[in-house]
């Protein structure tokens, strides 16, 4: 489609409706007051726009849920298995496709095979279910973006790109001592910044100097794509289908999240080239997962995740949804909310620090964003800050706090409207405004690991 409009259309109509959760204010704060000032703890009925994640929230196309009725449930060798290997081999070139219930079962599952206890593996950032896999199973994820990239204001077009000398180092300190190297597109943190493919290009081309295999966590494999014909020199008359195709050829391999852009609410998948190694995987996938044809899924997720795979390359398609996040993005800039520039592919982050700098870090500045979007509008983000990132003091340590307070913006695939980003950006510039009132917090009760998702909170004022 020609894009002659500044209009932002949805490249869709809309067949099946589903209520939001309307509330009144008083409503909000009452069900807040019940979640313990902790939205993790909200009932999603309880929430208008929900924001929280990008993961399996997307909704399905007509022909994804065509494609479910015409799911093969046979146990061994469902041709709908066989249909979403031709099409997963077709769009990667990749041999082995291996379905998996998740993302993080196929890193699980590669991981066990591939690595070593004590074991290096280097990647641009690790998605934090892949650093936790690597680390539960004894080696040392380390993350190589370049220094200017960590800065939140540099606005800079590929803050995903591996560090090439860091690389380079870490290959001739460790030799054998790494097993592969992950390239994870579009990198999450910053709300999912674009890797080049000319970055893509050097790093294969140190992979093989160094002997290494080259392993992609490609769950945002189809926003990548775009983000480089966009923002690349020399990459925007190519289709973001060709772009995607020549990204999963210099790879060894790739673990992917299909609930991103495989456009479905569940499922995952691991692609590898060697064939032993295949092998060793397919072994463990029966143990944990299940039949190799299947791997954790129904036959008919099988089927429509073949689907959305060809969905998602769509150009209207990507232009819209890159679009949308811009669109949000310019609109607060304009009013002067600070945020982490530039977008990426799938959220804006705001920064909470810069949005309440009356609020010490102490006083999780981020949750006092997230609660007040909430309160103002029914919409919910997500704290990336010190609640998430930040560790309790103990006797020995004091309390850690994270270098960012930041709220994150997540945009499901093809569920909400423009003029449902019209809202969003009024709740936020409405926060905005009334910025210095926003309330500190105290957290009443909390867990050892992972202790954004529990804890439990109290405004100070
Ligand atoms: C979501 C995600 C994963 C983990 O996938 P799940 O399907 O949630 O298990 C891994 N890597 C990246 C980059 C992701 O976004």
């Amino acid at each position: 489609m020609e894009h002659t409009h500044r209009t932002i259309i949805e490249p869709f109509r809309i067949r099946a409706v589903e209520p939001l959760g309307i509330t009144t204010a008083a409503e909000r704060e009452v069900a807040l007051k019940r979640a313990e000032f902790n939205p993790f703890l909200l009932h999603a009925d309880e929430v208008l726009i929900d924001l929280l994640t990008d993961s399996g929230t997307g909704a399905m196309s007509a022909a994804q849920w065509a494609a479910l009725m015409i799911g093969d449930e046979s146990y061994a060798g469902s041709r709908s298995f066989y249909r979403l290997e031709s099409v997963v081999r077709a769009l990667t070139g990749i041999r082995n496709v291996i379905p998996t219930h998740q993302g993080r079962a196929a890193e699980h599952i590669l991981f066990s095979a591939l690595l070593k206890p004590g074991n290096v593996v280097p990647a641009n950032a690790h998605f934090d279910t892949t650093r936790a896999n690597v680390e539960f199973l004894g080696g040392i994820a380390v993350d190589l973006l370049y220094d200017e990239a960590m800065d939140p204001q540099a606005d800079l077009p590929f803050k995903g790109d591996v560090d090439l000398g860091k690389l380079r180092d870490v290959l001739t300190r460790e030799g054998s001592n790494v097993p592969c190297v992950m390239v994870t597109i579009t990198n999450n943190r910053g709300g999912g910044q674009p890797v080049s493919l000319g970055n893509m290009r050097a790093v294969r081309a140190l992979c093989d100097e160094f002997k290494v295999p080259l392993f992609l966590d490609a769950a945002r494999f189809a926003e990548n794509s775009w983000l480089i014909k966009m923002r690349e020199p020399g990459q925007g008359d190519r289709t973001a289908t060709e772009i995607a195709h020549e990204t999963f050829r210099l790879a060894d391999g790739f673990t992917l999240s299909a609930k991103k852009d495989g456009l479905v609410n569940i499922g995952g998948l691991l692609g590898i080239n060697n064939d032993a190694l295949a092998e060793l995987c397919r072994t463990r996938l029966i143990l944990t997962e299940g039949f190799p044809t299947y791997g954790g899924l129904a036959g008919r997720d099988l089927e429509a995740l073949a689907q959305g795979l060809q969905e998602v390359l769509d150009e209207d398609y990507l232009h819209y949804r890159h679009a949308s996040v811009r669109y949000v993005f310019d609109r607060l800039d304009k009013l002067g909310v600070p945020m982490m520039r530039p977008p990426g592919g799938h959220a804006v982050y705001l920064d909470a620090g810069a949005f309440a700098p009356h609020l010490p870090k102490n006083q999780f500045p981020g949750v006092a964003l997230v609660n007040a979007l909430y309160l103002e509008g029914g919409v919910r983000g997500v704290e990336v800050g010190s609640l998430m990132f930040g560790k309790p003091a103990t006797p020995s340590e004091p309390e850690e706090l994270a270098a960012l307070e930041l709220v994150r913006l997540t945009f499901p695939r093809r569920t909400y409207t423009q003029s449902h980003m019209d809202y969003l950006v009024e709740v936020v510039s409405h926060v905005w405004y009334h910025r210095d009132k926003l309330p500190g917090y105290a957290l009443l009760e909390q867990r050892p690991v992972l202790r954004a998702f529990t804890a439990k909170l109290a405004p100070l004022a």
